[in-house]
């Protein structure tokens, strides 16, 4: 049977990508495909402190339709770990298509790496790709995302891609995406925005980082403008929440 096992559910406000600044419910799955040296979500890998919730697809649609009936959000957002791990087939289709009144016009948003690429991924609103630079020690998914992005988005799917950076050698391999975004501009009429972070270089500070990583962008944004070739298509924001919230989890 499909069980999907979430590590948490809560109501928030999207920190990063396209939908900065919405409110948003966040379903963080258990597991990842990949185990990044500066994962800031290393929790959701399994812990015996963050016990997972096990969901059949249908527990999961009562659950949802009360989170957002409750919440008056109507954007979920799958994250973890890496949600393409799971199928979410009945889950998207389900509370896209419900008939009661406080369910329509949800809309989901995943958040992935890129390196599985599950049929129901092309049902969603918004794909976030977020592929894993070198300081990662991860393998690059950028074949992955190229073809996906050519081949297989949905209609009037928005797709983005989000590269966080810790050093120069992640600046190289961003700029190798953002090329693409370029050559997508354009040759292709759909929108593809592609988005630069600094990488939060220290997930166990406790109270306030924002100085910390306001001071990281100003040093990001200098670097891309001394050596801005291809960046031209590139929007550099930090990640609203770690400016709000710190380390903080479940905000
Ligand atoms: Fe963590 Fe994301 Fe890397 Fe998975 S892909 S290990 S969740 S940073």
């Amino acid at each position: 049977m499909n069980r999907i096992p979430i590590v948490e559910i809560f109501n928030s406000i999207q920190g990063e990508g396209p939908n900065v600044g919405a409110r948003c419910i966040f379903v963080r799955v258990k597991g990842c495909s990949y185990a990044c040296k500066w994962c800031d979500s290393k929790f959701t890998w399994g812990s015996d402190s963050y016990p997972a919730t096990e969901y059949t697809p249908e527990e999961l649609i009562v659950h949802l339709s009360k989170v957002t009936h409750d919440t008056s959000c109507r954007r979920i957002v799958l994250t973890g770990g890496n949600p393409c791990l799971y199928d979410f087939s009945e889950v998207i289709n389900q509370l896209n298509h419900s008939p009661r009144e406080y369910e329509q016009n949800i809309t989901f948003d995943v958040e992935t790496q890129g390196d599985i690429l599950p049929e129901w991924l092309k049902t969603v609103d918004t794909v976030v790709f977020s592929p894993k630079a070198p300081s990662s020690g991860m393998k690059d998914t950028f074949s992955n995302i190229v073809s996906y992005i050519k081949n297989d988005a949905g209609p009037n799917q928005h797709v983005a891609i989000k590269v966080p950076v810790f050093n120069d050698e992640d600046i190289e391999f961003a700029r190798k995406y953002a090329e693409f975004v370029n050559w997508h501009t354009m040759n292709c009429d759909d929108d593809l925005r592609m988005y630069l972070s600094v990488g939060n270089s220290d997930v166990e500070e406790t109270g306030q980082i924002r100085n910390r990583v306001l001071a990281d962008y100003e040093s990001l944004i200098t670097r891309i403008d001394n050596n801005p070739t291809n960046f031209e298509n590139v929007f550099i924001l930090p990640q609203l929440h770690t400016l709000v919230w710190g380390n903080k989890q479940g905000v």
